[in-house]
């Protein structure tokens, strides 16, 4: 079964690394790259946009819509990112507006759920998950879903194999035929086993997707894994 890589570059990034991925990844059929939107245009065919504004057009200073990034050949979007809730106060109600909006523009959706760290502690996860899914899930179901522990992103601490393994069949009980990734921490030391565990599709990576040594690395696993 095909791995995925999706690379979320968050706000970082150069013309540089464009370059370096065109190179590394021009021709691969499972990495999706996820640059800021300045970006997206010069990465090429396997371009994911980390952000979409929930209206097909208006005036929205600064914001882009589905429509637009259909226009460009955007195929991927990431919906519901941690950091758009916690920075940019996105709820539910929103994230399924915006993986709408998406779907109706051909673009499939990867709307992200995670749980807290006290939500964690306290033995809550499937729960929460469970509750983001019903509020945040579109109305089609051509979309993708990546599980994504808070506490996990950009800590470099991560669940236990069987904890994602709970996790991920929890999702896949529920959506099957659904992509499922994991996300949070994943670096080429842990991809692995992450790959290795039943019903992970494949993995969402912020930090290591910077470094284009690592996420070759992450990448030449993935295939690996297939
Ligand atoms: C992310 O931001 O989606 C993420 C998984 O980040 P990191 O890999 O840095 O934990």
């Amino acid at each position: 079964m095909k791995k995925w890589v999706v690379a979320n570059w968050k706000m970082n990034g150069s013309k540089e690394l464009v370059g370096a991925y065109k190179n590394a990844f021009g021709n691969a059929d499972n990495l999706i790259a996820c640059p800021p939107f300045v970006y997206l245009n010069a990465i090429g065919t396997n371009a994911g946009a980390q952000n979409v504004h929930h209206l097909p057009k208006g005036a929205y200073t600064g914001e882009v819509s589905a429509q637009i990034l259909a226009e460009i050949g955007v195929k991927y979007c990431l919906v519901g990112h941690s950091e758009r809730r916690q920075y940019f106060h996105e709820s539910d109600d929103l994230i399924k507006i915006k993986a709408n909006a998406c779907q109706e523009s051909n673009i499939t959706p990867i709307i992200c759920v995670g749980e807290s760290l006290a939500e964690y502690l306290d033995g809550q996860t499937i729960k929460v998950l469970v509750r983001q899914l019903q509020n945040c899930l579109p109305d089609s179901p051509q979309f993708w879903v990546a599980y994504e522990p808070l506490w996990a992103i950009g800590t470099g601490q991560t669940p236990t194999v069987e904890e994602i393994s709970n996790v991920h069949y929890m999702l896949r009980e529920s959506l099957p035929g659904v992509v499922l990734l994991y996300g949070g921490s994943v670096s080429a030391l842990n991809a692995s086993e992450i790959f290795a565990i039943n019903n992970v599709d494949g993995v969402l990576v912020g930090g290591a997707s910077l470094d284009i040594s690592a996420i070759k690395n992450i990448y030449n696993l993935a295939n690996k894994a297939r």
